[in-house]
């Protein structure tokens, strides 16, 4: 049995099928790629993980549990941990106080570190800062965060919740070229720690972190494999370039 598994999973909007027979599975630390046309089903089927939409028919398994109906926040405490589109940091706070905001919220052991005498920092957070190359903004006001700092930090968040299934819609969108190359980096230094799906149009970075990739269309599964498999099946390219 996979970590994460979808079976015929669905979801109705006004008679219309967003997510229509959505079969997934996924194995704990992998790193699994969406793909698919605008309107595919990618944001829905986030949506429907982290349990902000409810389905319609189907079944959503993690860790050998049924979660189907169960509710965000318990899901939260599960590990799931989601990123939109549009980050969610706290402008007004620093890096640091956003991290320990992202923390109270589902707390673990403390375990402190000295970073100078007077300086003490939770030692998850400063492994954290670490990952996503935050560790120089420490007191910086999230406001004056770049766009890309901005993003990272919320994969912060996640990660000092201990998010184990890490869900992400598009996190490169609008990033400089610069920018997306090191969340490439982040993302290799997560590889097999936490399980992550990801929602990504930039083919370039697909290549660099995904093993495998599924591709949507019309709210269901039509291909998956390697980069190499999914570009070269003739489903994908009748999808892409026949309609
Ligand atoms: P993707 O992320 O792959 O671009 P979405 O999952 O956002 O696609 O949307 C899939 C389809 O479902 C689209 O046709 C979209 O218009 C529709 N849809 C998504 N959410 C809603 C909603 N809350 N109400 C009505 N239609 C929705
Ligand atoms: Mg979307």
């Amino acid at each position: 049995m996979a970590y994460l598994e979808l079976h015929g999973l669905e979801v109705s909007f006004d008679g219309f099928k967003a997510v229509n027979g959505l079969d997934l599975a996924v194995e704990r630390g992998e790193l699994r790629c969406l793909l698919g046309a605008n309107g595919a089903g990618k944001s829905t089927t986030l949506d429907l993980i982290c349990g902000r939409t409810q389905p319609t028919g189907g079944r959503i398994l993690l860790d050998g549990q049924d979660i189907t109906r169960a509710p965000e926040y318990r899901r939260a405490r599960h590990g799931v941990g989601r990123k939109f589109q549009v980050p969610s940091v706290f402008k007004e706070l620093t890096v640091r106080e956003n991290l320990e905001v992202a923390q109270s919220r589902h707390p673990g052991p403390a375990r402190t570190i000295r970073l100078f005498p007077g300086l003490r920092l939770d030692r998850r957070i400063a492994e954290v800062l670490e990952i996503v190359e935050l560790a120089d903004e420490l007191d910086t006001r999230a406001a004056f965060l770049s766009h890309g700092q901005t993003q990272w930090l919320e994969i912060a968040m996640l990660l000092v919740q201990d998010s184990a299934l890490i869900l992400m819609d598009e996190p490169t969108a609008g990033m400089t070229i610069q920018e997306t190359g090191k969340t490439s980096r982040i993302f290799q230094r997560l590889r097999g720690r936490h399980t992550l799906i990801v929602v990504e149009h930039d083919m370039g970075f697909v290549r660099e972190i995904a093993e495998t990739i599924t591709v949507l269309h019309q709210g269901r599964r039509l291909s998956e494999g390697s980069i190499r498999q999914v570009e070269n099946d003739p489903k994908v390219r009748e999808a892409y370039l026949g309609s």
